[in-house]
């Protein structure tokens, strides 16, 4: 069945593997520290970002109070006001409404996609190297891969003002 998050996670501006995670994440197929505690891979579920919740992925997207820090971080770039207890589910609607022109709804979800990408190289990188990095930088990756991947999606058919509003955000 055709659900309505096909549009933002299989959005044509959004970096190839970015849809992918963000389609396994849609499914409930990110392999959280919950899903391998209950598959006896491993003892404990404690999240690897915060060591004080459970690792459910509403825990990664957006809860954990680190994620919750990139995710204001990117939704203030964006303009857009976060919700005291945003969701995946309610963001992505959030972004999806931010639809003054479709070529900017679409940048909208590229950056809504690389943001969930990263999140969960985030918590990998923590998971395998017991490191946890500092927000702000992956903050500025998911900058760095969307003005990347802007760069390459403007065409003749943007009008002026959504070059002028991606010209102010990249
Ligand atoms: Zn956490």
């Amino acid at each position: 069945m055709k659900v309505d998050w096909h549009h933002w996670v299989w959005n044509s501006y959004n970096v190839p593997k970015h849809s992918f995670i963000a389609w396994m994440l849609m499914l409930g197929k990110l392999k959280t520290r919950e899903r391998l505690k209950a598959a006896g891979v491993v003892s404990d579920d404690r999240c690897v970002l915060c060591f004080a919740e459970t690792e459910t992925s509403n825990h990664v997207f957006f809860n954990c109070y680190r994620s919750k820090r990139v995710c204001e971080h990117i939704m203030l770039w964006m303009g857009i006001r976060m919700g005291n207890r945003e969701t995946i589910y309610t963001s992505w609607k959030k972004w999806g409404r931010q639809c003054r022109s479709r070529n900017r709804q679409k940048a909208y979800y590229a950056v809504q996609t690389a943001m969930v990408y990263h999140l969960w190289m985030y918590r990998n990188y923590a998971y395998w190297n017991n490191v946890v990095r500092n927000p702000e930088i992956i903050v500025k990756e998911i900058k760095q891969d969307i003005k990347h991947r802007m760069q390459s999606c403007v065409t003749l058919k943007w009008n002026r003002e959504d070059r002028n509003w991606l010209s102010n955000i990249v």
